[in-house]
């Protein structure tokens, strides 16, 4: 698959003129839109509205064969059924097509709704998938779990190594999965080098035994990496977190090429999981306006942070790729760039406080409780991208879905502190947790 620079919006959408920034487009949408009479709001109406008036049964009838041919996401679709599609959802939807660089976007309940369905989509009983060794607790949980029982196979391994993840791809493989930055360790995939190997196994196989790159690009969003742009097939988030970016409501989202669309709608009427347009609503109109200015100023507070605990002495180990002293540095600043072409390392922070035995920390625990009682502007939580600070244990909480050994394995350390950078002042941060660490022995 070719590399595509989908840089310059305005080639996708008619009314942008051209240049126009990715800030200026999460704002504005497409100026105005012909999925329904929105022309002269400013703000798009909340839809609501489960099922919807056909003039005729002709109008019915050809509205489900648009469904069906994958054909149900033009411009003036017949809207049918909200769980088909509905207008609100259809406005966010564009948007993150257009951002992320796919042909389309499918929008889902949940992050773990979208990544069930992109992978669902795809492979069948019989199949295989190979991931990296790190991944969101409930994604491994979906692979190991329940995979096996419909007889889709799956191996793990470290994808920083292309020799590893060559040799673990067999002819069953229909999907290579991972997440980067990967979540909570803050290690980084080459998403050009895994496209790389696919590729070679590809020059092999018929069409519809090709293997497919899946990444789930919800730690960077698309205002820090457009993995489509670095030869991904399909990027899968969960809206929830940073694109939603308030904490209000949970959503998910696959996006990805036009082949895709209309397996991906069918597997979410048929599964059910569609985004409720009242949680859409407050993604279009507070989240994506907003996503670059919180990103930016989040991550200016990042690299603060982070500067501060790699000299700390009750820090053991700090991750964040914005570091110069993060291991794939050289591919964080080629990987992760925000439109403008900027280094853009996200807002994520991976650290491992100093314990004198490392299997039963207790120094992390008596520093995360210490913030969770006292820290004004850091709260123990899970999830991230919110306008708060958040703090976590990923050994404890998100990540303890992964058995010990795996959790070792996967470089999820007892001693891990996952941190989501919110847009309080620096300074503020810094200082809870400097008086977290002070509680360390
Ligand atoms: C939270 C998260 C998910 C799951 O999203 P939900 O919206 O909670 O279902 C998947 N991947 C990553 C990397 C996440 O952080």
């Amino acid at each position: 698959m070719a590399k595509r620079d989908n840089t310059d919006i305005s080639k996708r959408y008619r009314n942008i003129p051209p240049g126009t920034s990715m800030e200026s487009f999460l704002i504005h949408g497409r100026h105005f839109t012909e999925k329904w009479d929105f022309r002269h709001h400013i703000i798009p109406p909340q839809s609501s509205s489960v099922t919807y008036r056909l003039d005729k049964t002709e109008r019915g009838a050809k509205g489900f064969q648009e469904y069906a041919s994958g054909d149900a996401h033009k411009t003036s679709p017949i809207y049918i059924y909200d769980r088909l599609d509905e207008p609100t959802r259809g406005m966010l939807e564009d948007e993150l097509a257009g951002i992320e660089g796919g042909d389309f976007c499918v929008a889902f309940a949940t992050g773990m709704s979208a990544i069930a369905a992109a992978l669902g989509v795809v492979l069948k009983s019989g199949d295989n998938l190979v991931a990296h060794k790190t991944l969101y607790g409930c994604t491994y949980s979906l692979v190991t779990n329940w995979y096996p029982k419909l007889n889709i196979g799956h191996a793990f391994v470290d994808m920083r190594d292309m020799a590893a993840l060559d040799a673990a791809i067999n002819d069953a493989t229909r999907v290579i999965y991972f997440e980067s930055p990967v979540n909570p360790t803050l290690e980084l995939i080459d998403i050009e080098a895994v496209r790389a190997v696919a590729d070679r196994h590809n020059a092999r196989r018929p069409d519809d035994r090709k293997i497919l790159v899946i990444i789930d690009n919800t730690f960077a969003t698309p205002y820090c990496q457009r993995p489509i742009e670095h030869g991904a097939d399909m990027v899968v988030h969960s809206l929830t977190k940073n694109i939603g970016g308030f904490g209000t409501d949970m959503g998910g989202a696959v996006i990805g090429p036009h082949e895709m669309e209309g397996q991906l709608l069918l597997y979410r009427k048929d599964f059910g999981a569609a985004l409720a347009p009242k949680s859409a609503w407050p993604m279009l109109v507070y989240g994506l306006p907003t996503l670059p200015l919180r990103l930016n100023h989040q991550m200016e507070t990042a690299m603060q942070v982070a500067s501060f605990l790699h000299g700390h002495p009750k820090v053991a180990r700090v991750v964040y790729p914005g570091l110069e002293n993060h291991p794939q540095f050289s591919l964080a600043k080629r990987q992760m760039r925000d439109t403008q072409g900027k280094f853009a390392p996200g807002n994520m922070i991976y650290f491992e406080t100093v314990e004198k035995d490392p299997n039963h920390p207790h120094n992390n625990i008596k520093v995360v409780d210490w913030i969770a009682k006292h820290a004004y502007t850091l709260t123990l939580a899970v999830s991230l991208g919110q306008l708060r600070t958040l703090i976590e244990n990923p050994g404890a909480m998100t990540h303890a879905a992964v058995p010990e050994e795996k959790r070792r394995e996967s470089g999820i350390s007892p001693a891990g502190i996952r941190l989501s950078i919110g847009i309080e002042a620096a300074a503020d941060i810094i200082r809870d947790l400097e008086q977290g660490l002070a509680r360390a022995e």
